[in-house]
């Protein structure tokens, strides 16, 4: 177990060099943004600074949360559903980390949010490669070495090429997007729960098949709706949905490339085989921008359908998303 003062000097070095990260950032684009940026800098780290001597008193003194609450801590707002679902009427404390509206592709923590993971138990990891996780996980494993982390989907065969995650291995990392991966994350998540608090073994397992039986429902509910599209080729914008697509026989079309904004050429492609396709409707996320998908709309004489990988409410989103790709 590391001493608080390791610990805060760890956080101090993150802190630092998130600082100095942000440093070369300006020089290597010249911008002269740091007097600008100064104030929330040194906001950051006197936050931090705060957050370590609070975290410290209170470690001083008896804990004073209730010690029948679980707490769990997750990368996006889907995996809050499955927690909480295998928790039932138990107490639950969720922390998701890439809050409603963020990017698990751009987001990065608060300080207070790393301060927040001292108290948890448990930290779920999609595992997949995105890449919140690529950045952090290994930095709060050290932060936090008591905290048991679950790879949720490491036995889910990944996808390769969305362009983005982990570049490295060039896998697919939304694997949520798929009701049959979600349910081996929630059979994992479950069992890392059940690690945590043996005593509630039966009742989160009760708990999950529940949830497991109605995964199962909406994911056929699912097939019916896509079964007799006359069109199987979705054009997106950001190519977040090749496990989806995968178990619904669909093919992804997408604009953005290895993460980026499509370059010209590739626009121009993109355009005339969604014209010869018959393609007129674009689906994009609110989490993004979309207003390279507006002008993609605009040049097929079509429109922009926002959906969300991201949605907390998960299998009420999935019926939707589904609802969405048959109802065009
Ligand atoms: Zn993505």
């Amino acid at each position: 177990m590391w001493s608080y003062r390791a610990r805060s000097s760890l956080l101090w070095s993150i802190c630092m060099k998130k600082f100095s990260y942000k440093l070369n950032y300006q020089k290597l684009f010249g911008k002269n943004v740091f007097a600008k940026n100064l104030l929330s800098q040194w906001s950051f780290i006197l936050l931090v600074s705060f957050l370590l001597l609070t975290s410290g008193c209170i470690s001083s003194t008896p804990d004073t949360r209730d010690s029948e609450d679980l707490i769990v801590a997750c990368t996006i707002p889907p995996q809050e559903e499955f927690i909480r679902a295998i928790a039932g009427e138990s107490n639950v404390s969720v922390l998701v980390m890439v809050p409603p509206g963020a990017s698990p592709h751009t987001f990065e923590p608060t300080p207070s949010q790393i301060a927040e993971l001292e108290h948890a138990d448990l930290y779920v990891a999609l595992g997949s490669g995105v890449e919140f996780e690529n950045r952090w996980i290994e930095r709060i494993h050290k932060l936090y070495p008591d905290l048991k982390v679950v790879n949720s989907s490491r036995t889910i065969p990944l996808l390769s090429g969305s362009g983005h995650g982990d570049e490295e291995k060039g896998t697919d990392p939304h694997v949520w997007m798929s009701l049959t991966n979600a349910a081996t994350i929630v059979r994992e998540t479950c069992d890392g729960m059940v690690e945590i608090e043996p005593g509630r073994k039966d009742l989160y397992e009760q708990n999950r098949d529940n949830y497991l039986a109605r995964l199962n429902q909406v994911d056929d509910s699912i097939h019916d709706s896509l079964q007799d599209l006359s069109s199987r080729t979705i054009l997106v914008y950001h190519p977040a949905f090749g496990y989806f697509c995968r178990d619904y026989n669909l093919t992804q079309m997408a604009a953005e490339e290895a993460g980026h904004e499509p370059s010209a050429q590739g626009l121009a492609d993109l355009i005339t085989k969604a014209k010869t396709l018959g393609i007129t409707f674009i689906f994009a996320e609110p989490e993004t921008s979309t207003r390279q998908a507006e002008t993609l709309a605009k040049e097929l004489n079509g429109t922009v359908i926002l959906i969300s990988p991201l949605a907390g409410n998960y299998l009420e989103n999935m019926q939707e998303i589904a609802q969405k790709i048959a109802g065009h």
